[in-house]
């Protein structure tokens, strides 16, 4: 029997528990799709188009979701049979290939999207510093993640033009947004923002740095 004298690294404990809550919000995209007759891929592509100005190219839909571009296509071609997507000119090149959202597909997303999963109940049943907390922490392993580039940059605050950390005095909101030109709070901290726009990386660094320093 493994005693707790000898535990594995914490690294570890907290990859497993992460694996842990991954079953949780894998068996919530389970369900939420089911409820509406798709699968959690064509959900996921649905959930990132409508998150877009712009139509996106398959290819970049497959890297945000680490599915192969098979993948994608297959389950981009059953929504357009659904009609929840369809096909459309990229941005400034009129001759490739990209997806939308329909009308159709957004009503079916925010149908999916209205029961609450079991992970969101989790985190939201933590006092409201330890979500500060652990969203700040989500947000650090996942600029990991993209500087070692094992996932494409995610449009967080951290990674964005318009970021300005600890602008202010005010301990409840320090940092501040160029976009809406407002000051906000880390638990105001975008995890995948519609108006974000990726700095260079010099920026980013610099601005990351200000960030960790506070
Ligand atoms: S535009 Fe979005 S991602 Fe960028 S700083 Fe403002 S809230 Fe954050």
């Amino acid at each position: 029997m493994e005693t707790p004298l000898d535990p594995t690294p914490i690294s570890h404990r907290i990859s497993e528990g992460l694996a842990r809550l991954a079953v949780a919000m894998r068996s919530d995209d389970w369900t939420r799709a089911e409820a509406t007759g798709l699968k959690p891929t064509q959900l996921a592509i649905l959930d990132y188009l409508a998150g877009r100005d712009q139509p996106v190219r398959v290819k970049e839909i497959a890297v945000h979701l680490g599915v192969s571009q098979p993948t994608a296509t297959d389950s981009i071609a059953a929504l357009e049979r659904k009609g929840y997507a369809e096909k459309a000119a990229a941005a400034g090149d009129k001759r490739a290939a990209a997806v939308a959202v329909t009308a159709a597909g957004r009503a079916i997303l925010a149908e999916a999207s209205a029961a609450e999963g079991s992970a969101t109940a989790a985190a939201r049943a933590l006092p409201a510093e330890e979500q500060e907390d652990l969203l700040m922490s989500i947000v650090k392993m996942i600029r990991h993640l993209q500087e070692a580039e094992a996932i494409p940059v995610q449009r967080m605050c951290a990674t964005c033009r318009y970021f300005r950390p600890y602008q202010h005095d005010d301990a409840a909101k320090p940092h501040h947004c160029d976009f809406v030109n407002a000051a906000f709070g880390q638990r105001d901290f975008r995890v995948d923002c519609r108006e974000h726009e990726t700095a260079d990386p010099a920026t980013r660094a610099a601005t990351w740095d200000a960030f960790q320093k506070g």
